[in-house]
């Protein structure tokens, strides 16, 4: 399924098989999770993609010696600027993202630099571990970045969210739940995977939190997060692209509360997250859509449809 202009529907075409690079390996992909992310690139909120685009980077494929490997968002990174030599990789100035600036897995086969990959832990299926590549390993990294907050609040119940919270409750943290005013589906979702209180986006928990990680790219969530802060929590936004965040006064950031942003993944959160997610163990409830109907699995993605996270089988 390939992206030829944002802001336009994919198209299913056929392509020459991609031919391995130097230091890259072919997989056949087996299954590819659906992210918000990919959301941002076709609708237009993420500049210059790759053009003609293969979306996709919650990749599960098999390569030729029969391995079974995950291709996740980090694609490349330089490995020589002052970001990547001071492990933080993430932050690298010159990454190649999959499914971003290099062709990812809404496609039968993709190419991949070996030393980025993950190899999928056994004892979950292809569909299974595909929402754990970026949903669990981007959100594995919010909660670390939420330090020990023993108070946690989790605004917005995607994909990421319902993987985070199974960790953060194997950890014994106490968790808090916000989702869209209304949703009393997402709120009933909250509860069962362990919040012991959940309620709408623009109303204070029974607690004050110690954080609260932002799932949702809605900016007005920020000051509302804040506002459900302890003194010296901190609010950590997870997603790549957010709306405008109101102004609010200073008074909500006073008692030493902090905002930070998430961005990208190193191979070392890979390689934690993926050892942790057996031993929680990490179950991710997924919706599955054949390649051809990404289209409409996007669509109900961006309505907010999507029961845990939605996976395309190959
Ligand atoms: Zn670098
Ligand atoms: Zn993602």
């Amino acid at each position: 399924m390939v992206l030829s202009a944002q802001r336009e529907p994919l198209e299913l075409r056929e392509l020459p098989e991609p031919e391995p690079g130097p230091g890259q390996i072919r997989l056949r992909v087996r299954a590819c999770g659906l992210c918000r992310t990919d959301l941002h690139v076709v609708d237009g909120d993420l500049p210059h993609p790759k053009l003609p685009l293969v979306p996709g980077h919650q990749v599960v494929g098999e390569a030729d010696d029969g391995r079974r490997l995950g291709v996740p968002w980090l694609g490349w990174t330089d490995g020589t600027c002052r970001y990547c030599t001071r492990g933080r990789e993430n932050l690298c100035e010159h990454a190649r993202f999959t499914g971003y600036d290099l062709d990812g897995g809404y496609a039968d086969y993709v190419v991949a630099d070996e030393r980025y990959c993950l190899p999928i832990p056994d004892g979950y299926s292809d569909l299974d571990a595909a929402p754990l590549l970026c949903a669990g390993l981007v959100g594995y990294r919010a909660l670390r970045l939420a330090g020990d907050a023993e108070r946690l609040g989790l605004y917005g119940f995607g994909a990421s969210a319902h993987i985070v919270a199974q960790v953060a409750r194997h950890q014994g943290r106490r968790m808090f739940g916000f989702v869209r005013p209304g949703d009393e589906e997402g709120r009933a979702f909250a509860l069962e995977l362990g919040c012991e209180w959940a309620g709408w986006s623009d109303e204070l928990p029974p607690e004050r939190l110690d954080a609260a990680i932002v799932f949702a790219p809605v900016g007005a969530l920020v000051p509302a997060a804040l506002a459900a802060l302890a003194r010296g929590g901190s609010v950590v936004c997870a997603g790549i692209h957010m709306s405008d965040i109101p102004s609010f006064p200073y008074e909500l950031l006073w008692e030493e509360r902090s905002v930070r942003s998430v961005a990208n993944l190193t191979r070392r959160d890979g390689e934690e997250f993926l050892a942790l997610a057996p031993q929680v163990p990490v179950r991710a409830e997924i919706e599955v859509f054949p390649l051809e109907d990404a289209n409409a699995a996007l669509d109900r993605m961006r309505a907010g449809g999507v029961r845990g996270a939605a996976v395309l089988r190959l």
